[in-house]
């Protein structure tokens, strides 16, 4: 069964990310033309011993077709982004859609791939329309724990779908705008056809506390502690990298960054106005030797979280105090 549709039905299908953490990864289809959001991938289970990576299967929707016209980005986090660099070889007309932190993301990924033919991206802003034949796409501002996430209201011949991208609803974020709730409203208004909304943990009662109040614990425990502090947090978290930055100017901190991953989104979310960081008042840190007694010293979990990259060893002498 050819799952593309020739005329102005629209087939929207998954491949990946339902019922799973990762491999997010959905197509659109209409009129003989393919259109993807998101391509991302997932840790290998426990039961995949060699496997490096788990990328969305393609093949079911290339078969036949003329190939996938564009990519639209939510957000840079590897569950989003993370098959870039295996599927593009296999979407030589692919133009790709995101937001100048996610992009800058999706470079850095293809760089380090060794993709030196970069696919051509066009970078939008929260409010921006793109069409995408035959879709009209709206980037809508949504709150994540990275910079510049968004969610999508794509026009289609059928209806709008609303795509709500990986989003909390925050009221007093630290340094980003808090999610465009009038822009999702107003489409409320006019009618969804269909709404994709995914948020972790959404079937637990309450609500996940606000960064302001995150930096209000965190600042409790800079003022209480004489000793080193160390912090540990996703390096795409630069809203949290934010908080700790302001706490240790605020309090006469010393600041050292530790792991690859950690220095360069720093760097990026520099470079993009994301973070303010005066030159001078942050190190990197390779070991735990000589690391005086008042630094921060923060651990990239990312690096962490498959099941085949163990913990890094912690020394337990000569560190503390
Ligand atoms: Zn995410």
């Amino acid at each position: 069964m050819d799952l593309v549709p020739k005329d102005d039905s629209v087939a929207w299908i998954p491949l990946g990310g339902l019922g799973e953490i990762g491999l997010n990864c959905m197509a659109l289809a209409c009129k003989g033309r393919i259109m993807l959001v998101d391509a991302g991938s997932m840790f290998p289970e426990e039961k995949m011993p060699g496997v490096d990576v788990v990328i969305p299967d393609l093949r079911p929707i290339l078969k036949e077709n003329g190939g996938v016209s564009g990519i639209l980005l939510t957000h840079g986090h590897e569950d989003h982004i993370g098959a870039l660099p295996y599927l593009l070889p296999s979407m030589p007309e692919v133009v790709l859609y995101g937001t100048p932190f996610t992009l800058a993301l999706v470079k850095e990924k293809l760089l380090e791939h060794r993709i030196d033919q970069l696919p051509p991206m066009v970078e939008v802003q929260p409010g921006q329309k793109v069409r995408v034949e035959p879709f009209e796409i709206e980037f809508l501002r949504v709150c994540h724990s990275i910079a510049d996430g968004v969610g999508l209201a794509i026009r289609t011949p059928k209806g709008v779908i609303l795509h709500a991208g990986d989003f909390k609803f925050d009221p007093s974020p630290v340094g980003e705008e808090p999610l465009d709730i009038q822009s999702f409203s107003r489409y409320g208004q006019e009618g969804v056809r269909l709404l994709l909304s995914d948020s972790t943990n959404v079937e637990r009662p309450g609500c996940s506390i606000s960064e302001k109040e995150i930096k209000a614990n965190l600042e409790g425990i800079f003022r209480s502690c004489d000793g080193r502090i160390i912090i540990s947090t996703f390096a795409s978290n630069v809203q949290r990298i934010r908080e700790v930055v302001e706490l240790t100017q605020h309090c006469g901190r010393r600041l050292y960054l530790s792991g690859r991953s950690m220095v360069s989104m720093v760097r990026l979310a520099v470079e993009l106005g994301h973070l303010e960081i005066p030159r001078g008042s942050w190190w990197m840190q390779a070991s735990w030797e000589g690391l005086p007694r008042s630094g921060w010293w923060c651990l990239p979990q990312e690096v962490r979280a498959s099941p085949f990259h163990p913990c890094p060893s912690w020394p337990l002498t000569g560190t503390s105090g």
